[in-house]
């Protein structure tokens, strides 16, 4: 492997740049970032920015991590962290920590803040009698509360946000007013006497009772099984005990939701290590300004409900980040579920007339007020992986926050997939990206979707030149950006992602993408989703894929995996195929379905191509008979990384390459032969699933060795799966490559509007 010089004097270091956002100025941060740098042996810089902070930290690995989490627990008294981004680089060498001086002639554009947890003042506010915002649900200061999810255009003013029905008294003016005071400029500023406030809703709409009461009542009905659609943040949440079985089953029932995991609240940070385990990152997280749902492994013992997550080792759990959760589940003292204010995968709801009309038949009583949310923002979802974060579902705390590149960009728009959509825009030398939207699935999801751009057209005031998508003709997003009248730029999905990847990584260059995922449009029209690609400049080259087979029923296949297994087997053994005994998907077929499948697959009619790295996890899946038919997107692929859960191994399957012509091919029927041998021979299902991953490890490793290109990207919904990241990280490093994957940009198609404007500015395809 060439190691380029500067890796010598780099060895083993690591190398963090953070941008802190909030009161981090004129308050003595950067001495203290200085002080704080030294003792711990770092070298870097910090600085001023526009925005805040900017920093960068580089020494030993732990003194890092140490770094990152004193700075929020050290912090200089008078300081408020607003937001407190981090990514983690390839370290440079420094030689020194330094105080720079400001960055000036940064973007002019005003930055939109995302929403921020409850600060403690406020919240000591709240909790004492004495204070005139005693139990006010609605406080907020200029280091806390709703930003994103309340501004209707800019400059950030109170008259541009949803605020400006609400006349200030006079007490809360004089704050406003007083630059000594917590709330001088706090544009969202309220108090009992002049601002929004709560009222309890019957299933018809009829008032219950108000203020206080409400909250009291509604806390009562969660504590009676009831379910309480709740109108927060960013939008409308169902919430209901999350011991209750009873209810916990009625909520899936009248949501249409049969197995996805529910997200849970919990009322302190105490009640959550009792659950789950909580290490020091993932504390950090639950208790940061985003607040964003954590992925939690849970303790054998816990006290929720098992249809909350079922056969799920871990619970996706959040603290109360507004004055109203933080009021209601002081109220409750015990874990409610707290899941998104829909039907199945629709949009979430945010007005309150709306939720009565959408949510009727499955809340019992409604708890709303009267500040309108100007735009949907859903809770966030994160899960620590190799020490750090990566985010899965980006909305509430990180969205519209903008990643940064090196060179200013030409003004595009990107309109992302289909799939987990969002949007971005660039903008200098940002690239704003949208909060989550959702699947274009619905009739609403795509009304969701236009109305964010059409928000962030306005917001920003943007007037892109382009307008990127993806090469799929179909997609609603695809057809929207044909619908617009600007040039359309279309760019290759896996090429989207690793675009993605190396954008929140700083990276430039040649790197070797490892874009594995569901479903993606390929160049040469069929359907790509186990790739690896060189990416060079502007261009990319598919050097490597997963060996292709058919989807009976193609779009069918994606919610049931035995038509995948039946897809990849037929790949394998032909009609033979249906004469193999025992096999457990095609048990799970009645047998007069099983001829129309054949005939399907013979003829290859209906029954599309696909090299999926996703779909081969579906197919494995449906072998062991863990999974024949998907209540939501990845389950299978899901079930099947839980399945490995404890089992330690290093064996794996063995599998052929093909590098005859590019691309090469990774032919996975030896491993699947063998799988199919180990179900026979009655092995652990666990031991089955770990073998499975650690053989696509290999096949990584594999092109890697083939392909010697030093910097690896792995992206695509795949690299969610905790044990196949980490386990590749390894690997690649053991090999003397270096690995990069998601951080702050999710690595499933949250990510693809990212790397769509990166394709589209440099003008490849
Ligand atoms: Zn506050
Ligand atoms: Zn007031
Ligand atoms: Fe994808």
């Amino acid at each position: 492997m060439p190691v380029p010089d500067a890796v010598a004097t780099t060895e083993g270091l690591k190398r963090v740049r953070a941008s802190v956002r909030g009161a981090v100025q004129g308050v003595g941060f950067r001495p203290f970032v200085f002080r704080l740098a030294m003792e711990l042996g770092l070298r870097g810089w910090v600085s001023n920015s526009p925005q805040g902070v900017l920093l960068e930290a580089e020494g030993k690995p732990r003194a890092v991590e140490h770094f990152l989490v004193r700075l929020d627990l050290e912090k200089p008294l008078r300081s408020f962290i607003q937001s407190l981004e981090c990514w983690h680089l390839d370290p440079v060498g420094y030689t020194e920590f330094e105080i720079r001086p400001s960055e000036t002639g940064g973007e002019k554009i005003a930055l939109v803040l995302p929403d921020i947890a409850t600060c403690d003042q406020c919240l000591s506010e709240v909790s004492d009698p004495a204070n005139r915002r005693y139990g006010y649900p609605f406080t907020n200061c200029t280091n806390c509360g709703p930003r994103f999810s309340i501004i209707e255009s800019l400059p950030y003013d109170r008259a541009n946000t949803t605020m400006r029905r609400f006349e200030m008294c006079a007490q809360c003016r004089a704050e406003y007013q007083d630059p000594q005071d917590r709330r001088f400029h706090a544009e969202p500023i309220a108090c009992p006497a002049c601002g929004p406030h709560l009222t309890l809703w019957d299933s018809w709409g009829r008032v219950l009772t108000q203020r206080g009461d409400a909250l009291q009542e509604a806390a009562e009905a969660v504590r009676q099984g009831k379910i309480l659609a709740l109108k927060g943040l960013g939008g409308f949440q169902l919430v209901v005990h999350a011991a209750n079985e009873a209810t916990v089953l009625a909520l899936r029932q009248r949501k249409r939701r049969a197995e996805k995991p529910f997200a849970l609240m919990y009322p302190s940070l105490e009640s959550v290590r009792e659950a789950c385990e909580v290490c020091e990152v993932e504390r950090r997280l639950l208790c940061s300004p985003e607040s964003p749902i954590v992925l939690l492994r849970r303790r054998r013992a816990s006290s929720v409900a098992s249809a909350v997550a079922p056969r799920n080792p871990y619970l996706g759990i959040m603290l109360p980040y507004t004055p109203l959760h933080h009021l209601l589940m002081r109220e409750l003292r015990f874990p409610v579920v707290a899941t998104s204010g829909n039907v199945s995968d629709e949009p979430i709801c945010t007005d309150e007339r709306e939720a009565l009309d959408r949510l009727h038949g499955i809340a019992d009583v409604f708890l709303v007020h009267n500040r309108p949310i100007a735009r949907h923002v859903d809770d966030s979802i994160v899960r620590v992986m190799l020490g750090r974060e990566l985010v899965i579902r980006r909305a509430r705390g990180y969205a519209p926050l903008p990643v940064f590149v090196k060179e200013p960009l030409p003004s595009l728009l990107a309109v992302g997939g289909h799939m987990k959509n969002a949007i971005a825009a660039s903008v200098g030398r940002m690239v704003l990206v949208s909060q989550h939207i959702g699947d274009l699935e619905t009739a609403q999801a795509y009304e969701a979707f236009r109305r964010v751009v059409a928000s962030f057209r306005h917001l920003y005031c943007l007037e892109p030149a382009a307008i990127a998508c993806d090469m799929h003709p179909d997609y609603l997003s695809t057809r929207f950006a044909h619908q617009d009248g600007l040039p359309v730029k279309p760019v290759q999905h896996h090429h989207a992602h690793v675009l993605a990847c190396m954008a929140e990584n700083d990276l430039e260059g040649d790197v070797l993408g490892v874009s594995w995922d569901g479903v993606g449009y390929g160049s040469d029209g069929t359907i790509w989703g186990g790739e690896f690609l060189r990416v060079a400049g502007p261009t990319f080259e598919r050097v490597a894929c997963l060996r292709p087979f058919r989807l009976p029923g193609g779009e069918k296949a994606v919610k049931e995996p035995r038509r995948t297994a039946l897809g990849l087997l037929y790949e394998a053994f032909g009609d033979g195929l249906f004469s193999m005994s025992g096999l457990a998907p095609l048990r799970a077929f009645s047998p007069g379905a099983l001829p129309v499948l054949q005939a399907m697959l013979s003829r290859g009619l209906n029954a599309p191509l696909t090299s999926s790295a996703g779909r081969l996890f579906d197919a494995v899946a449906a072998v062991l008979g863990l999974r024949q038919v998907c209540q939501f997107e990845g389950q299978a692929a899901m079930e099947l990384e839980f399945a490995l859960d404890g089992v330690v191994t290093d064996e794996s399957y063995p599998f052929r390459t093909r590098a005859e012509g590019k691309p090469w091919v990774l032919d996975w029927e030896p491993a699947v032969r063998e799988i199919l041998a180990d179900v026979q021979g009655g092995l652990a299902v666990g031991t089955i699933a770990a073998r499975f991953h650690n053989t696509l490890v290999e096949m990584i490793a594999a092109v890697a060795g083939l392909e010697q290109q030093e910097r690896i990207v792995l992206t695509g919904g795949c690299f969610q799966n905790r044990y196949l990241t980490e386990r590749a990280v390894a690997r690649l490093r053991a090999d003397g490559f270096r690995p990069y994957w998601h951080q702050r940009i999710p690595p499933n198609d949250g990510g693809i509007p990212l790397g769509q404007i990166i394709a589209a500015s440099r003008g490849g395809k």
